[in-house]
């Protein structure tokens, strides 16, 4: 008998990935044991800016991270399908290519978890997978009361308790390595021309200066 296969999504805008994505996933994996994470770079970001640099380029960069890494998949598919991206229509297309049994996980830090109630139909997220919500340094804001109510009952501590279903709960997790990383400040540092150095993949460091990405023009 085989085990159904778990697989979690790390949606993003990736813009730059960066080592705070790459370490969470990796870390992400191991935890839950999960087969795959799938880093999913957005298309047209609906709740923020206009990313700085064009899909291809942030998915081009994205793989570059993952390099050989095992686990980690940079998957394309919200690029392809071009157009708004929600989170629920990746989740949608993740479960019909691993089937019913798999177990889906939609995984996002914790900055991105205190905006899900004003994400259109949160619950049919829940429908689709349960959500991992990864502890990031300096954002622990307390949840808005929408979002109380949207994860009432839902939350789990264990992730055993997580895969006792397919989908449906919460589990809130502190990785053993918290980076306080983020891209804002990968891109200021970019645009001012200060190092970026071990802050990100040495071979997306390297692209990034080849092609001058994130100056200020
Ligand atoms: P920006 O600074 O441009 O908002 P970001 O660094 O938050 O970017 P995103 O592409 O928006 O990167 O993040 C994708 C996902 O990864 C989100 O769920 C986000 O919360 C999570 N994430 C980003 N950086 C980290 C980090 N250092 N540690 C844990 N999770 C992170």
């Amino acid at each position: 008998m085989c085990m159904p296969q778990r697989i979690a999504m790390l949606g993003g805008t990736f813009d730059p990935v960066h080592l705070g994505h790459l370490r969470s996933a990796v870390e992400l994996r191991e935890c839950l044991s999960l087969d795959w994470v799938h880093m999913v770079p957005a298309c047209m970001p609906l709740l923020r800016d206009e990313p700085s640099v064009p899909p291809e380029e942030r998915l081009a960069l994205l793989r570059l991270g993952i390099g050989q890494t095992p686990g980690l998949l940079a998957d394309a598919r919200e690029i392809e399908r071009s157009g708004p991206s929600y989170s629920a229509d990746t989740l949608a297309s993740l479960r019909e290519e691993y089937g019913a049994e798999a177990q889906l996980v939609m995984a996002l830090g914790h900055d991105a978890f205190l905006r899900l109630a004003d994400w259109r139909t949160p619950e049919r997220l829940f429908e689709l997978a349960h959500l991992v919500v990864i502890d990031r340094p300096d954002h622990d804001a307390p949840l808005p009361d929408a979002l109380v109510e949207l994860i009432a009952r839902r939350e789990v501590h264990s992730s055993a308790a997580l895969f006792q279903y397919p989908a449906g709960q919460l589990l809130r997790l502190a990785l053993p390595t918290r980076m306080a990383i983020s891209a804002t400040e990968v891109r200021r540092r970019l645009a001012i021309g200060s190092s970026v150095r071990y802050l990100l993949p040495e071979a997306v460091e390297a692209r990034i200066h080849e092609r001058a990405l994130y100056r200020h023009h």
